[in-house]
Parts: structure tokens; sequence; C-alpha cells
């Protein structure tokens, strides 16, 4: 019996046109091959619209930028920054990556877009420092914010931080994009995007 497609068929039948038109932008797979983010964005939604969207994170092992706050890379004189992601372990019962093996492992990959640049790693805080290190050399010897103006999250606090920054930070170094480096406890030691006074990384110190 035939009735109305429902929204499910109308669903099937454009994925079955989507995966009929030839695909040959980044692969629709884990990679470590340089691509532009703008290709890694593409690939990755041609592959949501081929497949959907449920369970496109485990089961395509692609880069994506989707979790929160990962792709906050900030801009910085002239380069092109983006952080991505990757699911590149596989539980998939249907999966034979034989051919090609995953690393076994969430991986993290910064990319410059301008000087066609990246550096994958299974370390988020690694992949953050070097896209430091290939767009603002000369962090690492940035001091590090007194640890007394780091116990809150208060707007006084955040004032005072950002005081302390303005009179101890080079010049240089207080411009949009620039990062911070704060003290932390043994918890916390993550490399956090847009939490400095100029916008850019608050990074643990050492
Ligand atoms: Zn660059
Ligand atoms: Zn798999």
């Amino acid at each position: 019996m035939t009735g109305q497609p429902t929204l499910f068929d109308l669903l099937d039948f454009e994925r079955e046109t989507v995966a009929a038109t030839p695909w040959r932008g980044a692969p629709l797979a884990y990679s470590t091959k340089y691509h532009q983010p703008a290709d890694l964005a593409a690939a990755f939604d041609r592959y949501k619209a081929e497949r959907g969207s449920f369970g496109c994170i485990p089961r395509s092992h692609m880069w994506h930028t989707s979790i929160g706050g990962v792709e906050d890379a900030p801009a910085i004189d002239g380069h092109d920054l983006h952080l991505f992601t990757a699911d590149a372990w596989c539980r998939e019962a249907d999966h034979d990556h034989s051919a090609a093996p995953l690393p076994g492992q969430g991986m993290y990959q910064a990319n410059c877009g301008r000087c066609r640049w990246h550096h994958i790693a299974p370390s988020w805080q690694e992949v953050v420092e070097a896209l430091h290190d290939h767009a603002l050399p000369g962090w690492r010897s940035l001091p590090s914010v007194p640890a007394k103006l780091c116990r809150s999250d208060s707007t006084q606090a955040t004032a005072a931080l950002t005081r302390w920054a303005s009179e101890n930070y080079p010049e240089q170094w207080q411009r949009p994009g620039a990062p911070i480096i704060t003290p932390r406890s043994e918890h916390g030691r993550r490399h956090v995007p847009g939490r400095s006074p100029f916008g850019g990384f608050d990074l643990a110190a050492d």
C-alpha cells in the first residue's frame, strides 16, 4: 500500500540525492593531511547532509568545531586560526578501519588557513600552545599573573586582573587576541579560550 510520503521518506530522498552528487572536497573521514578550515567544515556539513546528524561525531570521526568553545581561536595579526576536534576512536560494529587505522583517542587540531599550517595532537594543551607558537612567538616569556589576583571570577576580581595585565604586560602584548598566563591549582589546568582580558586564551602557567 502506498500512502503519502512521510517525513522520513523525504529525508531519505534528500540524503540519497546528496549521496549521488560527487564529492571532491576534504575526506569524509578522519584525516591528518592539511586541509583549509573552511574545507574541513564543508566536508563535515556534507557528511551530515548525506548521512544525517545523528551520531555524526562518533561515526564520521571527522574534524568538527561543534563542541562548546573548541572553535574559539582568536584572530591575531592576520592569521586565520581555528581549532578542531575529532573522535578518532571507534566502537561502531559496522566499521572497518584496518586500511587507515585511527589513533584510538580524541584528537585536536590547530589550523591557520592563511599559512596552510596545522598541528595535530591528542592533547588540547599541546595544540593550543602550538597555535600560540605559530601566531604569537614569544608568548612563553610573558609573566604569570600573581596568584592572589586569580582566586575569584567576580567582576571586581576580573577588573583587578585586567588592571594588573595592563600595567605589567608589554605594550605589544596588550592587543586583541593576546593571551594571559595565570597560575592554576592542580585541577583546572586547561587553557581557556576567550578568558584573557585581551580576548585571547587564558593559558595555564607551567
Ligand atoms: Zn598563520
Ligand atoms: Zn569507525
